[in-house]
């Protein structure tokens, strides 16, 4: 129990240019790598590395003005996903489907400022029908080859 009370220490968070920043309390509900088209697109990159959080733990401290939000409507469930990010250096910080998951906000682990002993490691991975036949992931997690059913909202 007490190793539990020790992995909910604050995380804190920025994106790359420093001007908005986060701080976040308490667990995940659940951290997932996504590596269907949208994240892929959204990032640029192989896919998202994302925790999921209830929207009272997290906290933006800086940079408000600065946040900007590209609402994305080519879902595959056609319900629209709020993708936040930094309009000074572009970095993906939040994710909020306001529809499906009201309570819920998706953090991007790549912003986090991790303390040496705090971690992250992924529990599910979405869309591995996407994912790049040469990327392998070194921890165990629950593959799908597209979203369950239970976090189509994500
Ligand atoms: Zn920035
Ligand atoms: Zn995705």
């Amino acid at each position: 129990m007490g190793e539990t009370t020790e992995r909910t220490q604050t995380i804190y968070g920025s994106c790359l240019c420093g001007t908005i920043k986060y701080h976040i309390t308490g667990d995940p509900a659940l951290k997932i790598l996504c590596y269907c088209q949208n994240c892929r697109k959204s990032t640029g990159s192989l896919g998202m590395a994302n925790s999921i959080y209830r929207r009272e733990n997290v906290t933006i401290t800086q940079g408000h003005d600065t946040l900007r939000t590209y609402k994305d409507n080519a879902t595959n469930n056609g319900s629209t996903v709020e993708r936040s990010f930094c309009g000074n250096c572009g970095s993906n910080l939040f994710c909020e489907n306001k529809e499906k998951g009201p309570e819920l906000v998706i953090v991007t682990s790549g912003t986090m400022d991790l303390a040496a002993e705090q971690t992250w490691e992924p529990v599910m991975e979405f869309y591995c029908k996407d994912k790049k036949t040469w990327l392998d992931t070194n921890v165990e997690t629950r593959k799908f080859e597209e979203v369950p059913t239970a976090f189509d909202n994500l």
